[in-house]
């Protein structure tokens, strides 16, 4: 017999219905299981009261459930929530519970640390140790769903993957976690709830547009001229925003859905008139939208937020060209839980 055990929820339905099969059980078993291990969400065999203690003998023999576990909870003063989130393996990631007061957003990770390096962003320091998997993945939007329900009294409404890692580098876990998410067998949660972001991979923008994917999509721009966005995000001088552009549109033709881009105002760094005119010229293609995000300081001094008048300056600028713009307040600045400030630091 093997020493490691297998992961009973990288298992689909059918495989599981032809394990009980296969053991002269009835395919029914496996449908049982599967909704204690995805709708109930059990963390142990001992939990699926309906399933014989012979059965659960036999399932603990062979596999294991490798659920998450919430190891640390910190509060904000803004009633924003930090999950430091411990996996199987022991590595762990950060989740985030954003209250407002008509919805709970949840900002989930995708992977251990991040394999870019914008250098404005306290995850790029920590090395990129593993992707999630799809399981690691749905449990921390149930944790933040019960954490809604236990606080809040109501169920979480909102889904952001702006929490560590890049997801669309583990594009196939995030692909099926969401598909667990918004399935009937999981969470049941409308697709249009749920915002994947990324920092602009050409090529899996144009897979995200072939798969027709329902969810929306957020991109990270922070500047639209490539020697300005290369000197912070330097991968751009891989994937330059010619390229960027270019998926986008593919992206906007398919789906003809709007798209929402992130975008820091720094001092010195992209504040100028040009940074605006360069932003408007590169969304003009399709319907968009801007958000001016808050920058989260980091602990370095390389980077400062702009000036007011800065910030007006976009705001108006894009506005008169017909771009939607918000400006974006951080949360859970106090606990480190904002924006780029994810780093497994304990409070
Ligand atoms: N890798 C993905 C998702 C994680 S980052 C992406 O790049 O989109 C989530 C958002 O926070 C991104 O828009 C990112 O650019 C932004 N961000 C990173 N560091 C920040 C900081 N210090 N202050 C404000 N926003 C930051």
């Amino acid at each position: 017999m093997q020493d490691t055990k297998k992961d009973i929820r990288a298992l689909t339905r059918e495989q599981l219905r032809a394990f009980f099969v296969d053991r002269g059980d009835k395919a029914f078993r496996g449908n049982q299981v599967y909704e204690w291990l995805w709708s109930k969400s059990a963390h142990t065999f001992e939990e699926m009261t309906n399933i014989s203690l012979e059965t659960r003998e036999i399932l603990e023999a062979h596999f294991v459930i490798n659920h998450i576990r919430v190891d640390q909870m910190q509060r904000s003063n803004d009633g924003t929530i930090k999950n430091a989130v411990r996996l199987h393996d022991g590595l762990v990631v950060e989740s985030v519970l954003i209250p407002t007061p008509s919805r709970t957003t949840a900002c989930v990770s995708s992977q251990v640390g991040c394999s870019l390096d914008c250098k404005f962003c306290a995850t790029a320091k920590l090395k990129r140790m593993r992707n999630l998997n799809p399981d690691e993945i749905y449990d921390q939007v149930v944790a933040i769903d019960n954490e809604s329900r236990l606080y809040f009294d109501r169920p979480l409404s909102n889904i952001v993957f702006m929490g560590m890692g890049e997801p669309l580098m583990n594009y196939n876990n995030v692909i099926k976690a969401i598909d667990k998410i918004t399935s009937k067998d999981g969470l049941g949660m409308s697709p249009r709830r749920i915002t994947v972001s990324t920092s602009g991979v050409p090529k899996m923008i144009r897979k995200l547009a072939d798969d027709e994917v329902k969810f929306k999509l957020a991109v990270s721009l922070h500047s639209a001229i490539d020697e300005v966005r290369t000197s912070i995000m330097p991968f751009n001088e891989h994937f330059p925003l010619s390229e960027l552009r270019a998926a986008l549109e593919y992206w906007y033709e398919k789906t003809k859905s709007k798209i929402t881009y992130e975008y820091v105002v720094w001092k010195g760094v992209n504040d100028r008139i040009e940074d605006v005119r360069a932003l408007v010229q590169f969304c003009r293609f399709a319907p968009s939208k801007v958000n001016l995000i808050e920058y989260n300081p980091i602990g370095d001094e390389q980077f400062r937020q702009a000036d007011f008048a800065a910030i007006q300056m976009y705001q108006r600028e894009l506005e008169r060209n017909g771009i939607t713009v918000t400006v974006r307040r951080s949360r859970g600045k106090d606990i480190d839980a904002a924006c780029g400030q994810l780093a497994n630091k304990k409070g």
